[in-house]
Protein backbone atom coordinates (compact mmCIF):
# COMPACT_ATOMS: atom_id res chain seq x y z
CA UNK A 1 0.00 0.00 0.00
CA UNK A 2 1.29 3.40 -0.62
CA UNK A 3 2.50 6.27 1.70
CA UNK A 4 0.34 8.55 -0.08
CA UNK A 5 -2.61 9.31 2.51
CA UNK A 6 -4.89 10.46 -0.21
CA UNK A 7 -4.56 6.81 -1.60
CA UNK A 8 -4.56 5.43 1.68
CA UNK A 9 -7.81 7.57 2.76
CA UNK A 10 -9.70 6.03 0.10
CA UNK A 11 -8.14 2.90 -0.40
CA UNK A 12 -6.92 2.14 3.42
CA UNK A 13 -8.39 -0.97 4.96
CA UNK A 14 -10.65 -1.57 2.17
CA UNK A 15 -11.01 -5.16 0.72
CA UNK A 16 -9.58 -6.40 -2.39
CA UNK A 17 -11.77 -8.17 -4.25
CA UNK A 18 -14.72 -5.98 -3.13
CA UNK A 19 -16.99 -7.32 -0.21
CA UNK A 20 -20.02 -8.86 -2.59
CA UNK A 21 -18.42 -7.09 -5.81
CA UNK A 22 -19.62 -4.03 -3.90
CA UNK A 23 -17.70 -1.05 -4.21
CA UNK A 24 -18.59 0.52 -1.12
CA UNK A 25 -18.36 -1.56 1.93
CA UNK A 26 -21.85 -2.88 2.49
CA UNK A 27 -24.24 -1.76 5.74
CA UNK A 28 -24.70 -4.29 8.12
CA UNK A 29 -27.49 -2.98 10.29
CA UNK A 30 -28.15 -6.38 12.14
CA UNK A 31 -27.06 -6.59 15.57
CA UNK A 32 -26.51 -9.99 15.94
CA UNK A 33 -25.28 -13.54 13.49
CA UNK A 34 -26.00 -17.16 13.31
CA UNK A 35 -23.44 -19.35 15.36
CA UNK A 36 -23.93 -22.78 16.44
CA UNK A 37 -21.24 -22.46 18.91
CA UNK A 38 -19.16 -19.84 20.86
CA UNK A 39 -19.68 -15.88 20.58
CA UNK A 40 -21.29 -14.54 17.29
CA UNK A 41 -20.54 -11.02 16.05
CA UNK A 42 -22.50 -8.98 18.08
CA UNK A 43 -22.72 -4.79 17.50
CA UNK A 44 -22.55 -3.84 21.63
CA UNK A 45 -19.03 -5.86 21.41
CA UNK A 46 -18.55 -4.06 18.17
CA UNK A 47 -17.92 -7.23 16.07
CA UNK A 48 -20.83 -6.34 13.01
CA UNK A 49 -19.33 -6.98 9.76
CA UNK A 50 -19.88 -3.10 9.03
CA UNK A 51 -17.87 -1.91 12.57
CA UNK A 52 -15.04 -4.49 11.73
CA UNK A 53 -14.56 -2.93 8.35
CA UNK A 54 -14.92 0.79 9.97
CA UNK A 55 -11.98 -0.89 11.90
CA UNK A 56 -9.62 -2.22 9.44
CA UNK A 57 -10.11 1.46 7.62
CA UNK A 58 -9.24 3.63 11.29
CA UNK A 59 -6.21 1.17 12.03
CA UNK A 60 -4.76 1.23 7.93
CA UNK A 61 -5.67 5.56 8.33
CA UNK A 62 -3.55 5.76 11.51
CA UNK A 63 -0.89 2.68 10.63
CA UNK A 64 -1.93 0.68 13.50
CA UNK A 65 -2.40 -2.88 13.80
CA UNK A 66 -6.23 -2.50 15.29
CA UNK A 67 -8.69 -0.14 15.75
CA UNK A 68 -11.93 0.31 17.75
CA UNK A 69 -15.07 3.20 17.24
CA UNK A 70 -16.79 4.56 20.30
CA UNK A 71 -19.76 6.31 20.55
CA UNK A 72 -18.11 9.52 20.63
CA UNK A 73 -14.60 10.95 21.22
CA UNK A 74 -15.81 11.37 25.12
CA UNK A 75 -16.26 7.59 24.53
CA UNK A 76 -13.15 6.86 22.92
CA UNK A 77 -10.78 9.34 25.83
CA UNK A 78 -12.58 7.47 28.83
CA UNK A 79 -12.33 3.84 27.50
CA UNK A 80 -8.47 4.18 26.51
CA UNK A 81 -7.75 5.88 29.75
CA UNK A 82 -9.74 2.72 31.73
CA UNK A 83 -8.05 0.39 29.80
CA UNK A 84 -4.64 1.31 31.48
CA UNK A 85 -5.21 2.76 34.46
CA UNK A 86 -6.81 1.35 37.66
CA UNK A 87 -7.00 2.38 40.83
CA UNK A 88 -4.42 4.30 42.84
CA UNK A 89 -2.75 4.88 39.50
CA UNK A 90 -0.48 8.03 37.98
CA UNK A 91 -1.53 9.99 35.25
CA UNK A 92 0.66 12.88 33.58
CA UNK A 93 -1.80 14.85 31.94
CA UNK A 94 0.59 17.10 29.04
CA UNK A 95 -1.21 19.94 27.86
CA UNK A 96 -3.85 22.65 27.97
CA UNK A 97 -6.71 19.96 26.82
CA UNK A 98 -9.80 19.86 25.39
CA UNK A 99 -12.63 21.01 28.14
CA UNK A 100 -14.27 17.35 28.07
CA UNK A 101 -11.38 15.89 28.94
CA UNK A 102 -10.64 18.46 31.56
CA UNK A 103 -13.74 18.19 33.41
CA UNK A 104 -13.38 14.03 32.47
CA UNK A 105 -10.48 14.45 34.76
CA UNK A 106 -11.38 16.61 37.30
CA UNK A 107 -14.99 15.39 38.11
CA UNK A 108 -14.05 11.55 37.60
CA UNK A 109 -10.25 10.87 38.11
CA UNK A 110 -10.62 10.70 42.42
CA UNK A 111 -13.47 8.35 42.10
CA UNK A 112 -12.10 5.93 40.34
CA UNK A 113 -8.96 6.26 42.69
CA UNK A 114 -6.37 8.09 39.90
CA UNK A 115 -4.49 10.82 40.43
CA UNK A 116 -2.80 13.21 37.87
CA UNK A 117 -0.73 16.27 37.07
CA UNK A 118 -1.73 18.81 34.14
CA UNK A 119 1.88 19.73 32.71
CA UNK A 120 2.94 21.75 29.87
CA UNK A 121 3.35 19.98 26.49
CA UNK A 122 6.57 21.34 25.78
CA UNK A 123 8.32 21.05 29.02
CA UNK A 124 10.04 17.63 29.44
CA UNK A 125 11.70 19.13 32.80
CA UNK A 126 7.98 19.37 34.17
CA UNK A 127 7.06 15.36 32.98
CA UNK A 128 10.08 14.63 34.97
CA UNK A 129 9.10 16.08 37.94
CA UNK A 130 5.68 15.06 37.46
CA UNK A 131 6.34 11.61 37.61
CA UNK A 132 5.85 9.08 40.66
CA UNK A 133 6.57 5.85 41.45
CA UNK A 134 2.71 5.15 40.63
CA UNK A 135 2.81 6.56 37.06
CA UNK A 136 1.17 4.29 34.84
CA UNK A 137 0.69 6.62 31.58
CA UNK A 138 0.96 10.41 29.77
CA UNK A 139 -1.94 11.81 27.97
CA UNK A 140 -1.20 14.92 25.36
CA UNK A 141 -2.83 16.02 22.40
CA UNK A 142 -1.11 16.63 18.99
CA UNK A 143 -2.29 20.30 18.87
CA UNK A 144 -4.44 21.13 21.76
CA UNK A 145 -7.20 22.93 22.10
CA UNK A 146 -8.05 26.00 22.34
CA UNK A 147 -4.86 27.12 22.33
CA UNK A 148 -3.25 25.36 19.39
CA UNK A 149 -0.25 24.31 21.34
CA UNK A 150 2.25 21.82 19.63
CA UNK A 151 3.91 20.01 22.04
CA UNK A 152 7.15 18.26 21.91
CA UNK A 153 5.52 14.77 20.74
CA UNK A 154 8.63 12.79 20.00
CA UNK A 155 9.97 13.75 22.86
CA UNK A 156 6.98 12.72 24.76
CA UNK A 157 6.30 9.04 23.72
CA UNK A 158 10.15 8.68 24.33
CA UNK A 159 9.90 9.75 28.19
CA UNK A 160 6.86 7.70 28.54
CA UNK A 161 8.49 4.75 26.99
CA UNK A 162 11.78 5.04 29.01
CA UNK A 163 9.75 5.20 32.50
CA UNK A 164 7.33 2.13 31.70
CA UNK A 165 4.07 4.37 30.85
CA UNK A 166 1.70 3.92 28.18
CA UNK A 167 1.49 7.15 25.53
CA UNK A 168 -2.01 8.50 24.65
CA UNK A 169 -2.58 11.06 22.78
CA UNK A 170 -5.90 12.64 21.51
CA UNK A 171 -5.15 13.39 17.46
CA UNK A 172 -8.30 14.68 16.72
CA UNK A 173 -7.59 18.70 15.66
CA UNK A 174 -4.53 17.28 13.46
CA UNK A 175 -6.20 14.16 11.92
CA UNK A 176 -3.50 11.26 10.98
CA UNK A 177 -3.68 13.75 7.63
CA UNK A 178 -1.36 16.28 9.67
CA UNK A 179 0.44 13.64 12.19
CA UNK A 180 0.52 9.79 12.97
CA UNK A 181 1.55 9.41 16.38
CA UNK A 182 1.98 5.97 15.89
CA UNK A 183 5.05 6.69 13.92
CA UNK A 184 6.82 8.51 17.04
CA UNK A 185 6.12 5.85 19.28
CA UNK A 186 2.66 6.50 20.75
CA UNK A 187 0.96 3.76 21.85
CA UNK A 188 -2.88 4.34 22.23
CA UNK A 189 -4.26 7.44 19.68
CA UNK A 190 -7.81 9.09 20.23
CA UNK A 191 -10.11 10.47 17.90
CA UNK A 192 -13.31 12.56 18.25
CA UNK A 193 -14.55 11.39 14.78
CA UNK A 194 -17.71 13.55 15.26
CA UNK A 195 -14.84 15.96 14.16
CA UNK A 196 -12.64 16.09 10.83
CA UNK A 197 -12.81 12.10 10.39
CA UNK A 198 -16.04 12.23 9.33
CA UNK A 199 -16.52 15.76 8.24
CA UNK A 200 -19.77 16.78 8.05
CA UNK A 201 -21.43 17.45 11.23
CA UNK A 202 -23.90 14.92 10.87
CA UNK A 203 -22.73 12.00 13.51
CA UNK A 204 -21.25 11.46 16.83
CA UNK A 205 -18.32 8.85 16.88
CA UNK A 206 -15.00 8.39 18.31
CA UNK A 207 -12.03 5.77 17.30
CA UNK A 208 -9.29 4.30 19.07
CA UNK A 209 -5.60 3.00 17.29
CA UNK A 210 -3.00 0.98 18.97
CA UNK A 211 -1.47 -2.61 18.90
CA UNK A 212 -3.73 -5.58 18.59
CA UNK A 213 -3.17 -6.56 22.45
CA UNK A 214 -3.48 -2.89 23.38
CA UNK A 215 -6.93 -2.37 21.42
CA UNK A 216 -8.19 -6.23 22.86
CA UNK A 217 -8.00 -4.88 26.45
CA UNK A 218 -9.69 -1.08 25.18
CA UNK A 219 -12.38 -3.17 23.44
CA UNK A 220 -12.57 -5.32 26.74
CA UNK A 221 -13.41 -2.40 28.57
CA UNK A 222 -15.92 -0.59 25.82
CA UNK A 223 -18.15 -4.32 26.08
CA UNK A 224 -18.68 -4.17 29.19
CA UNK A 225 -19.29 -0.18 29.49
CA UNK A 226 -21.58 -0.28 26.03
CA UNK A 227 -20.19 2.30 24.47
CA UNK A 228 -19.26 0.66 20.57
CA UNK A 229 -20.22 2.82 17.96
CA UNK A 230 -23.87 2.14 16.02
CA UNK A 231 -23.21 0.18 12.70
CA UNK A 232 -25.09 2.91 10.86
CA UNK A 233 -22.78 5.58 12.42
CA UNK A 234 -20.50 3.16 11.60
CA UNK A 235 -20.78 2.97 7.69
CA UNK A 236 -21.09 7.12 7.86
CA UNK A 237 -17.98 6.79 9.25
CA UNK A 238 -15.98 4.99 7.12
CA UNK A 239 -17.86 6.84 4.11
CA UNK A 240 -16.71 10.27 5.42
CA UNK A 241 -12.83 8.99 6.11
CA UNK A 242 -12.72 8.69 1.79
CA UNK A 243 -12.45 12.34 1.72
CA UNK A 244 -10.73 13.02 4.85
CA UNK A 245 -7.09 14.14 2.60
CA UNK A 246 -8.81 16.36 0.72
CA UNK A 247 -11.05 17.84 3.27
CA UNK A 248 -7.87 18.64 5.86
CA UNK A 249 -5.68 20.12 3.26
CA UNK A 250 -8.30 22.56 2.32
CA UNK A 251 -9.25 23.27 5.82
CA UNK A 252 -5.41 23.59 6.84
CA UNK A 253 -5.15 26.26 3.50
CA UNK A 254 -7.80 28.07 4.43
CA UNK A 255 -7.37 28.33 7.98
CA UNK A 256 -3.30 29.60 7.47
CA UNK A 257 -4.64 32.13 5.23
CA UNK A 258 -7.54 33.28 7.60
CA UNK A 259 -4.85 33.35 10.86
CA UNK A 260 -2.50 35.50 8.16
CA UNK A 261 -5.21 38.24 8.14
CA UNK A 262 -5.90 38.05 11.75
CA UNK A 263 -2.18 38.45 12.33
CA UNK A 264 -2.09 41.41 9.90
CA UNK A 265 -5.02 43.14 11.21
CA UNK A 266 -5.01 45.75 14.16
CA UNK A 267 -8.84 45.16 15.13
CA UNK A 268 -7.06 41.99 16.43
CA UNK A 269 -4.97 41.92 19.97
CA UNK A 270 -3.36 38.41 19.43
CA UNK A 271 -3.34 34.96 17.29
CA UNK A 272 -2.84 31.31 17.95
CA UNK A 273 -2.18 28.93 14.92
CA UNK A 274 1.06 26.68 14.51
CA UNK A 275 1.88 27.75 10.59
CA UNK A 276 2.41 31.10 12.10
CA UNK A 277 5.45 32.09 12.90
CA UNK A 278 4.73 34.10 16.13
CA UNK A 279 3.20 31.11 17.58
CA UNK A 280 5.56 29.85 20.17
CA UNK A 281 5.46 25.75 19.07
CA UNK A 282 5.82 27.26 15.26
CA UNK A 283 9.44 25.62 14.49
CA UNK A 284 8.33 22.68 16.26
CA UNK A 285 5.03 22.26 14.68
CA UNK A 286 7.04 23.20 11.30
CA UNK A 287 9.08 20.10 12.04
CA UNK A 288 6.53 17.38 13.30
CA UNK A 289 3.39 18.23 11.01
CA UNK A 290 2.39 18.21 7.40
CA UNK A 291 0.18 20.79 7.96
CA UNK A 292 -0.92 23.17 10.77
CA UNK A 293 -4.20 21.94 11.51
CA UNK A 294 -7.58 23.58 10.98
CA UNK A 295 -8.12 25.85 14.14
CA UNK A 296 -7.41 29.42 14.95
CA UNK A 297 -7.77 31.12 18.44
CA UNK A 298 -7.99 34.96 18.37
CA UNK A 299 -8.51 37.63 20.73
CA UNK A 300 -10.15 40.57 19.41
CA UNK A 301 -8.80 43.73 20.20
CA UNK A 302 -11.65 45.49 22.51
CA UNK A 303 -12.73 42.24 24.37
CA UNK A 304 -16.46 40.76 24.08
CA UNK A 305 -18.07 43.66 22.81
CA UNK A 306 -15.35 43.12 20.00
CA UNK A 307 -16.10 39.85 19.62
CA UNK A 308 -19.85 39.57 20.10
CA UNK A 309 -19.86 42.09 16.92
CA UNK A 310 -17.04 40.09 14.62
CA UNK A 311 -18.82 36.79 15.20
CA UNK A 312 -22.41 38.40 14.47
CA UNK A 313 -20.88 40.40 11.40
CA UNK A 314 -19.40 37.43 9.74
CA UNK A 315 -21.66 35.86 6.51
CA UNK A 316 -20.08 32.16 5.98
CA UNK A 317 -19.23 30.65 9.33
CA UNK A 318 -22.06 30.02 11.48
CA UNK A 319 -21.48 30.47 15.21
CA UNK A 320 -21.34 27.01 16.89
CA UNK A 321 -18.97 25.33 18.64
CA UNK A 322 -17.31 22.57 16.94
CA UNK A 323 -14.66 21.96 14.42
CA UNK A 324 -13.32 19.44 11.47
CA UNK A 325 -17.06 20.28 9.46
CA UNK A 326 -16.73 20.85 5.82
CA UNK A 327 -18.76 24.09 7.14
CA UNK A 328 -16.46 27.10 8.96
CA UNK A 329 -17.46 27.56 12.13
CA UNK A 330 -17.03 30.45 14.99
CA UNK A 331 -17.32 30.29 18.65
CA UNK A 332 -16.50 32.54 21.30
CA UNK A 333 -14.42 31.31 24.16
CA UNK A 334 -13.56 32.81 27.70
CA UNK A 335 -9.74 32.20 27.66
CA UNK A 336 -8.31 32.26 31.73
CA UNK A 337 -4.82 33.22 31.00
CA UNK A 338 -3.86 29.51 31.14
CA UNK A 339 -0.89 29.37 27.66
CA UNK A 340 -0.56 33.07 28.19
CA UNK A 341 -4.27 34.65 26.82
CA UNK A 342 -6.83 35.74 28.45
CA UNK A 343 -9.92 37.58 27.78
CA UNK A 344 -12.81 37.28 25.29
CA UNK A 345 -11.10 34.67 22.40
CA UNK A 346 -12.70 33.39 19.12
CA UNK A 347 -11.79 30.11 18.00
CA UNK A 348 -12.36 29.17 14.04
CA UNK A 349 -12.71 26.03 12.61
CA UNK A 350 -11.97 26.50 8.95
CA UNK A 351 -14.25 24.52 6.56
CA UNK A 352 -13.60 23.84 2.97
CA UNK A 353 -14.96 26.70 1.32
CA UNK A 354 -12.86 29.03 -0.84
CA UNK A 355 -10.08 30.70 1.25
CA UNK A 356 -10.35 34.19 -0.80
CA UNK A 357 -14.00 34.25 0.30
CA UNK A 358 -13.31 33.08 3.78
CA UNK A 359 -10.64 35.90 4.05
CA UNK A 360 -13.06 39.02 2.53
CA UNK A 361 -15.54 37.74 5.42
CA UNK A 362 -13.08 38.18 7.81
CA UNK A 363 -12.16 41.09 6.29
CA UNK A 364 -15.76 42.96 6.50
CA UNK A 365 -16.52 41.63 9.85
CA UNK A 366 -13.35 43.10 12.02
CA UNK A 367 -14.05 46.48 9.94
CA UNK A 368 -16.92 46.26 11.96
CA UNK A 369 -15.52 45.54 15.25
CA UNK A 370 -15.45 48.47 17.38
CA UNK A 371 -11.76 48.47 17.70
CA UNK A 372 -11.42 48.99 14.08
CA UNK A 373 -13.65 52.37 13.93
CA UNK A 374 -11.30 53.99 16.23
N1 LIG B 1 -11.12 15.75 21.84
C1 LIG B 1 -11.10 16.97 21.27
C2 LIG B 1 -9.78 17.60 20.96
C3 LIG B 1 -12.29 17.65 21.00
O1 LIG B 1 -12.26 18.86 20.44
C4 LIG B 1 -13.52 17.01 21.33
C5 LIG B 1 -14.81 17.69 21.10
O2 LIG B 1 -14.86 18.87 20.81
C6 LIG B 1 -13.49 15.75 21.93
C7 LIG B 1 -12.27 15.14 22.15
C8 LIG B 1 -14.75 15.06 22.35
O3 LIG B 1 -15.41 14.59 21.23
P1 LIG B 1 -16.96 14.16 21.21
O4 LIG B 1 -17.76 15.43 21.27
O5 LIG B 1 -17.11 13.39 19.95
O6 LIG B 1 -17.19 13.33 22.43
Amino acid sequence: MTDTFETLAVHGGEPRPAAGGSVVFPLFQGTVFETDRGEAPYSRLGTNPTQRHLHRRLAALEGAEAAVATASGMGAITTALHSVLATGDHLIAAGDFYGGTHRFLTDHAARLGWTFDLVDPGDPDAWRRALRPSTKALLTETITNPLTRVGDLAGAARFARAHGLTSLIDNTLATPVVFRPHTVGFDLVCHSATKALNGHSDLTAGAVTGSRERIARVAAVLGSYGASLDPHAAFLLARGLKTLALRVRRQNENAQAVAELLDAHHAVAAVRYPGLASHPDHRRAAALLDGFGSVVTFLPAGGAPAAEAIVKALRLPYAAPSLGGVESLVTRLDLDGAGGMSGEAVRFSAGIEAADDLVADFAQALAQSPAALV
